[in-house]
């Protein structure tokens, strides 16, 4: 089972991020992380924070993937992603700028609305340094 192929397409809000045949893909959802081979059930699910880890043939990849929809299909899955990224496109510093402003808002907030949104931009931020360095 796991030397099935299946086609893998991420598509982000200005283009294609990805479109290759894969082994298995890897990402967290709002029901936990999760790990995708071919022939799998179909299902849709809702990105939560986290690598995404990418089993070709020969090789794996990893990026920053934030937010988006998954849609599992037999032989073929499709991400629509808000935001991901490649380590070698993270910019660092703006990272660690958005981690220091989530912090703040955190500690100063009042209402937990906006604690749930400062937490969600600082899981964001704390992925973005982790995948930069791989
Ligand atoms: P910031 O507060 O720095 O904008 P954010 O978490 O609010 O961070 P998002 O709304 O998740 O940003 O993403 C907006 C766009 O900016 C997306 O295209 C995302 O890929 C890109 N992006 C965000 N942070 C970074 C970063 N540190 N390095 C590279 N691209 C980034």
């Amino acid at each position: 089972m796991a030397d099935k192929l299946f086609r893998l397409e991420i598509i982000k809000p200005d283009g294609i991020f990805y479109e290759g045949e894969v082994r298995m893909v890897e990402y967290n959802t709002t029901e936990g992380e999760v790990g995708v081979y071919a022939d799998h059930i179909p299902m849709t699910q809702i990105i939560a924070p986290g690598v995404l880890i990418i089993t070709e043939a020969e090789n794996e990849k990893k990026a920053a993937l934030s937010a988006g929809f998954v849609e599992v299909e037999a032989d073929k899955v499709t991400m629509l992603a808000e935001s991901v990224e490649w380590p070698q496109d993270i910019d660092l510093n703006r990272a660690k700028e958005a981690e220091t402003r989530a912090r703040r808002r955190i500690d100063t907030s009042k209402d937990g609305m906006d604690i749930a949104r400062a937490e969600l931009a600082l899981k964001r931020a704390l992925l973005r340094q982790e995948v930069a360095k791989y």
